[in-house]
């Protein structure tokens, strides 16, 4: 029997979305081998959001600690893998989300787990999970099985439904043991933004390049549609728009129902951060950029011609 152990994350009182998904991919490790599912929240006043969690049909372990109130995975880490082998788990997995990322490789190195990052899918046939994860910018998946004892694993949130809802676990306390620690935690800077936030948001609209830096006509879409701002990697490298609105290979990965790219040319970099996305429309004036061969819904224009017309055309439609 392979115990499963998911790391779920909180954020200002309430479990992240990205969690949920975690979990749905926790059940489906659990149902696969058999094993019971696990789910830990680690902070400080977590205990509302560590009951949010009881619906799911896992047992969710409620690490409450002064200690444990930064997301710090030096921190973090200890308690995580002393679970781990309280409860026999033999997978333990996060979301790959900035504090999944930082944590559950830590958390590996301390239990001796191989770890693959990224995974989209468990493959394999019957006990032998095989990690199915992205490599070269999303060109090429490699299935990889993981021979430790214990197998570490990140999750794409866009790529597993959320849990679905279980029995009613029990929440017990979380041994906290927090070593000396060797990094402190300064400061947080929230990005404060009216607008859905870039990997939770049901419309994202890109721009890039063919912007020239000009982001108004996008804003004035994504406003229409209630949608986040994306940009591409040379939008942010010519320092236009933030660094936290990359999606790409190195910047998010985001599956919207809607996703638009304007002024995009469809490097694989880029599309390595949007192709899960429902419906892609792509605007772009040259009619052979790679972007329209992944697009759903393709218009060669100008992006400053088109993107007007667009949201006139979204607002009369709404009845703004
Ligand atoms: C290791 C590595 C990692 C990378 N990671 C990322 C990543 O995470 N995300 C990412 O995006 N890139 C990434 N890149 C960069 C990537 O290779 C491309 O260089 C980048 O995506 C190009 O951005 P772009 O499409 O905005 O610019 P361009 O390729 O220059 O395309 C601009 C497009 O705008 C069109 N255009 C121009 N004017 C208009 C107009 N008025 N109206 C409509 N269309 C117009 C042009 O026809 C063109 O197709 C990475 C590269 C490397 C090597």
């Amino acid at each position: 029997m392979s115990n499963v152990l998911i790391i779920a994350e909180a954020f200002k009182g309430q479990v992240r979305r990205a969690s949920l998904h975690a979990l749905g991919a926790g059940q489906q490790l659990a149902r696969r081998t058999g094993g019971t599912l696990h789910v830990v929240l680690l902070g400080k006043g977590i205990g509302e959001a560590a009951k949010s969690l009881a619906g799911y049909g896992a047992t969710v372990h409620a690490a409450d600690h002064d200690a444990l109130a930064a997301p710090l995975a030096e921190a973090h880490a200890p308690v995580v893998a002393a679970l781990a082998r309280a409860i026999g788990a033999t997978y333990v997995g996060a979301a790959a989300t900035t504090y999944g990322k930082d944590l559950t490789p830590r958390a590996a190195a301390l239990l001796d787990a191989a770890m693959a990052t990224e995974v989209t899918a468990f493959a394999g046939e019957g006990a032998t999970v095989l990690f199915r994860r992205p490599m070269w910018a999303g060109n090429v998946l490699a299935d990889v099985e993981l021979v430790t004892a214990v197998k570490a694993f990140t999750i794409r949130p866009t790529e597993y439904a959320q849990a679905t809802a279980g029995a009613a676990g029990e929440v017990k306390a979380a041994a906290v043991e927090v070593p000396a620690l060797k990094t402190r935690y300064v400061s947080f800077k929230e990005v404060k933004s009216e607008r859905p936030e870039l990997t939770e948001a049901r419309v994202v609209v890109s721009g890039g390049r063919g912007t020239k830096g000009d982001f108004k006509p996008l804003e004035a879409l994504a406003d229409a549609l209630g949608g986040a701002l994306g940009a591409s990697r040379a939008a942010v490298d010519a320092g236009w728009v933030p660094n936290d609105w990359q999606v790409g290979q190195t910047g998010k990965v985001v599956a919207p129902d809607l996703y638009v790219a304007a002024g995009i040319s469809g490097a694989i970099q880029h599309v390595a951060g949007m192709k899960g996305s429902k419906v892609i429309v792509a605007i772009n004036k040259d009619p052979e950029a790679p972007i329209f061969q992944i697009a759903d819904y393709g218009l060669v224009g100008d992006l400053f011609k088109v993107l007007p017309e667009l949201v006139a055309k979204v607002k009369a439609g709404s009845g703004h």
